[in-house]
């Protein structure tokens, strides 16, 4: 065999020039009789006509954003998680989305139903799971807890520019020895004259390297309670720095915070923050958000699968006519239905006031947990072409490893309704707890 040298347009040729390899992202060369994977499939999850259960309002919001993110975020995503880089031009189209914000009324924001954002959310997710995680961290978590426990003047100088996504915000929780038990963490805020300094580090924080606007959340060094803080980028004695290698959202880019004695006005701490219940209300909302990532994900992969499927031949007929690959497409599509049966049951408890931190908690688990199933039926459905991120399916497959595990992991979740449904909280090992008894 000849040696491969680069041929014009990045092609592998053998010495006399004839081609003998493929150029990256050809993939109509491989595979001539598929829908180039540029073009995102057609939206067939729907099987058992859920979205009937959804308002007028809600349908024409979810395919307003199905449309744009179909043909605006689809064709950018994959280059930018390959490089693991975060497309900024992109911004102006996520905005066009008009999503955050959220269900907060006033200040710029759209105040949608809280079923309007998560389908919503569900389908950027079906196209992009680093594009809904982005608008998550800056929607759902910063602005949520602005708009939940700022004051006035907080929500009026803050919420219209992130409304807009003019400025971007990220939520700061974790830190490298506080994970899980993120109660106990130790980033100190002190009381100065004229406001406080914030001393510590957080970990994995989701657009924190070019976020304008950082929530932080510290230990209150008197008190020892939980406070929160608006601290802006810039600020003397905040780094953020990028942690690299991730195998999932990787278009997010994650940080590791360092704060070293950072001067925080007072009129920036966050008033109705006194205590880790009070964030609460911001995580039981988000919780419910992120359980539908994993549904927009599985719908993406299932649309996915349905078309190459039926486009893809061996054996003399297509890969959909095989009865294996039948029931993997059934089993995904069972998954999904259930998921968003689920997923909208938790939507209108929340709207109805009766909804408890075990019901969305048992509802993130549950459904990263069935989309799991989901994605890896996909993966394998596609062959070789499901390790590769330009057919949607591989992306996803490593999407979903963060999402089951951010937001309280799959375990933790299942603690949280655990307790509910029992009274007994098992979160520390009977050793532990006794010690401290
Ligand atoms: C991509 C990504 C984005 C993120 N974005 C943000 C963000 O924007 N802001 C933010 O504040 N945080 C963010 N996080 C942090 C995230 O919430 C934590 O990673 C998560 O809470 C888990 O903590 P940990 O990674 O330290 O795992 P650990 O707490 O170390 O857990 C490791 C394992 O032990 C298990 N475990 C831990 N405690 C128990 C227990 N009591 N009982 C049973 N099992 C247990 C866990 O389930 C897990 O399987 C992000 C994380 C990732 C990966």
């Amino acid at each position: 065999m000849g040696s491969l040298r680069g041929g014009s347009g990045g092609e592998g040729r053998n010495e006399d020039g004839g081609k003998v390899g493929l150029p990256a992202l050809e993939v109509a060369l491989a595979f001539p009789q598929a829908t180039p994977a540029s073009l995102f499939p057609p939206a067939v999850s729907d099987y058992y006509q859920l979205d009937d259960l959804l308002t007028n309002e809600e349908k024409a919001l979810r395919k307003k954003v199905r449309a744009i993110s179909e043909k605006e975020i689809a064709p950018i995503m994959t280059e930018y998680w390959e490089k693991a880089e975060f497309p900024f031009h992109a911004i102006p189209k996520l905005a066009t989305l008009g999503l955050a914000g959220s269900t907060t009324k006033g200040y710029g924001c759209p105040g949608l139903s809280l079923t309007a954002s998560a389908v919503s959310i569900a389908e950027v997710a079906r196209v992009d799971a680093s594009c809904s995680t982005f608008i998550l961290v800056h929607s759902s978590l910063a602005m949520s807890t602005i708009a939940l426990c700022g004051s006035e003047a907080q929500k009026q100088k803050y919420l219209p520019s992130l409304a807009q996504f003019k400025t971007v915000g990220c939520w700061a929780l974790t830190e490298p020895d506080y994970g899980s038990d993120a109660s106990s963490l130790k980033t100190s805020a002190t009381k100065v004259p004229g406001g406080w300094q914030l001393d510590g580090q957080k970990r994995w924080i989701g657009n924190s390297t070019f976020a304008d606007v950082l929530v932080i959340l510290a230990r209150n060094a008197d008190t020892k309670q939980l406070n929160g803080f608006i601290v802006k980028k810039g600020a003397p004695g905040l780094r953020a720095t990028k942690i690299q290698n991730k195998i999932g959202l990787r278009m997010v880019q994650n940080g590791d915070i360092l704060l070293n004695k950072v001067f925080v006005p007072e009129e920036d701490r966050l008033t109705g923050i006194n205590s880790f219940q009070d964030i609460s209300k911001v995580l039981a909302m988000s919780r419910i958000m992120v359980a539908w990532q994993p549904i927009g994900i599985s719908m993406g992969v299932y649309d996915m699968c349905h078309r190459y499927l039926k486009e893809r031949k061996q054996f003399g007929a297509p890969l959909a006519a095989f009865q294996l690959n039948q029931e993997k497409l059934v089993r995904m599509l069972g998954n999904i239905q259930a998921m968003l049966l689920v997923g909208w049951r938790l939507c209108k408890l929340y709207e109805s006031g009766k909804m408890t931190p075990g019901h969305a908690s048992l509802g993130k688990a549950w459904t990263s947990s069935k989309s799991r199933e989901v994605v890896s039926l996909g993966r394998e459905l596609l062959g070789g072409n499901g390790i590769l991120a330009d057919f949607l399916v591989a992306k996803a497959f490593c999407d979903l490893e963060p999402i089951y595990s951010y937001e309280g992991t799959y375990d933790i979740n299942s603690l949280v309704t655990g307790r509910e449904i029992t009274g007994i909280a098992s979160f520390k090992p009977a050793a532990v707890a006794k010690s401290r008894l």
